[in-house]
Formats: structure tokens, sequence, C-alpha cells
């Protein structure tokens, strides 16, 4: 069969083109790579999303994934390897090949890793990436979170409710996110800011025991935590698909607000697209506009 869009990553920005799509009467399918959702069900509490504030990233994605499914859109949870371009494209994945007329790549974006030795030794034993996710496990103990994004600031008062301390540490001596969290933040008796600091060192047996952080006069200081919750940034999963879209020098996929790409027929939406917000309301807008897009695309044909 060969679908009229094919949407590789069902999160937020490629569910949303789902839905379009499959509204405009087209047949649809998504490939993903993990579980539905995307980096949206990381999120305890949204909001900033019109509308339903305080609804969880998880029960979000879930609707989301619902809302697109009883449209008739379809789900195939495999992981896209590549694109090879075409009258039909193609898409390939460890199990075989899908063709379509059109493609919007909807891939967001992976964690970042700090880049401190032992890190991902210790993946599961100590260090993670998702608050939301591990948070519990920690429970009265004491932990610290890297960055000064947004992720960090919320990762950092998720954890400010579960751990007994939070050390939020972050290299400089403001923060890239929002001001208002930073705020809640600092109310918080037991969130202990370390600015102008980075993390230099894990010390660890089995498990994470300590860190030691450094301050910009090469100041050293070793913190007992059991958790270190790195929130750094992310990376756009863009590599595999370099042959069809043009990459900006750190990787996001370059495009204008019309989501296209060099590659007519190739539609590029959400987090792992060149943009100056990355937010869910950002990523479901870029859905939309893409999908329309996709089906100018077809009709053109
Ligand atoms: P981000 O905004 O890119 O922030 C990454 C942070 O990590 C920056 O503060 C950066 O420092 C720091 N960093 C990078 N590499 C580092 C290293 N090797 N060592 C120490 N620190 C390092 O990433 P994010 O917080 O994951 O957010 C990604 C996007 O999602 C953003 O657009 C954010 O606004 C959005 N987001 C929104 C919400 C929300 O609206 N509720 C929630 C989460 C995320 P510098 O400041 O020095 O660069």
């Amino acid at each position: 069969m060969i679908y009229d869009v094919l949407i590789i990553g069902a999160g937020p920005a490629g569910m949303t083109a789902a839905i379009y799509a499959r509204r405009a009467g087209k047949s649809v399918l998504v490939l993903e790579a993990k579980g539905y959702g995307g980096q949206i069900i990381k999120t305890p509490d949204i909001e900033n999303y019109p509308v339903e504030p305080g609804i969880s990233g998880y029960d979000f994605a879930t609707r989301l994934y619902e809302q697109t499914k009883a449209l008739g859109a379809e789900f195939v949870f495999e992981r896209a390897e590549g694109i090879v371009d075409g009258n039909v494209k193609k898409v390939k994945t460890p199990e075989g090949e899908y063709g379509a007329k059109s493609v919007i790549i909807a891939t967001g974006s992976e964690s970042r890793p700090l880049g401190v030795e032992g890190e991902t030794a210790l993946i599961g034993r100590g260090v993670s990436y998702c608050a939301t996710c591990d948070g519990n496990f920690f429970r009265n103990k004491a932990v610290a979170v890297v960055g000064g994004g947004n992720t960090a600031l919320e990762d950092a008062l998720y954890m400010a409710d579960i751990a007994e301390t939070v050390y939020l540490i972050h290299r400089r001596d403001s923060f890239r996110g929002e001001e208002a969290t930073a705020e809640l933040l600092r109310r918080r008796e037991n969130v202990k800011i370390l600015y102008n600091s980075t993390v230099t060192e894990l010390i660890a047996d089995r498990r994470l025991r300590q860190i030691v952080v450094t301050d910009k006069e090469g100041v050293k200081t070793t913190l007992d935590v059991r958790g270190l919750f790195v929130a750094v940034g992310r990376i756009p999963e863009n590599r595999a698909f370099e042959n069809v879209i043009e990459l900006d020098g750190a990787g996001w996929a370059s495009s204008g607000e019309n989501c296209r790409t060099k590659t007519p027929g190739v539609f590029v939406a959400g987090d792992n697209r060149s943009k100056d917000v990355r937010q869910l309301v950002t990523a479901t807008a870029d859905g939309a506009v893409a999908a329309t897009e996709a089906l100018k695309y077809i009709a053109s044909l």
C-alpha cells in the first residue's frame, strides 16, 4: 500500500499532523520507534497549553493518541532508519519498507548527556534523564539536577516535593528557563541553587554516592547525592534523514515556518525543526502546518 502521508514520530507534532491528514480523508501511517507521546510524556503537569491547565503529559499524550487512532490513522511501532526519495518515498525500518506520497519527519529530540566520566554506566543506578519517570526512587534522599533551562527548573521543582534536598547546579549566574519557575524554586527551603558551577566527577560504588561540583573559581565541593538528574538540553533526531533534509550547524532541520524541506514532499514538524520556541503548542502547530502543506503537495502531483 502507498500511504498519502507517512509520519515519522508519534509525539504531539506527529499525531496532530495525523489528525489533520485524516480529517482531510488521506491515508496515514505513523511510524514510532518507542512509545507514543514523545517528550511531553515526561512532564508532570502541563500548565501552559491552552484550555486544560494541570493535565499530565502522559494523559495528554494518551488522549491525543486515542483521538488520532479513532480518526483512522495507522500506527506501527518501528524505527524509521532512512528515507529514499522518489515519486513514491520509501521509509525504511529494520522490519521492512513503507511507501508514501509524502513524509512528515516529526522525530523530536533525545536527551543530551552531561559528558562526565562514568555517566553512562550509572544510568539506572543514580543517573537519570527523566525526573518524572525516576524521581520516586529518590524519596527522602538528596539529589542534584543539572541545567538551567525549563526542563531543569521543572525537574528541580518536581523533585523538591519528593527528595529531602535538591541541589540545582547551573553553569551560569542566571537561568535560561522561565523566571516564574525559578522564583518558585528560590522559595523552597529544601532547594539549594549552585550557580556558576559544573559537575566534574561522579563518585560511585555500584550506585551513585557523591558528585564533585566545581565553581568558576575552581573550588571543588563534594555533595552526597543518590540521584543526578541531567537536564542539559536535547539533541535533534535528524541524522538518519540527512539525505532529504538540510541540517543547521547544531543538527536541527532547516525549514521555513511552512515546514517544507529541500525535498518536495518531505516536511518537518516539531522539536527537531530549527525554530526559536520549542513548546507543546508550537509542536502541535507545526503538525497542523506540515499536514496542510503535505495535502497541498499531494494535490499538486
Ligand atoms: P535548554 O533550554 O536547551 O537548556 C539546556 C540547559 O543546559 C542550558 O541552561 C544550558 O546552559 C545547560 N547545559 C547545556 N550543556 C551543558 C553541559 N554540558 N553542562 C552543564 N550545563 C549544560 O533545554 P531544556 O531545558 O531541555 O529545554 C528544551 C526546550 O523545551 C526549551 O525550548 C524549553 O523552553 C522547552 N521546555 C519547555 C517547558 C515548558 O514550557 N513547560 C518545559 C520543558 C522544556 P546555558 O544556559 O549555559 O546554555
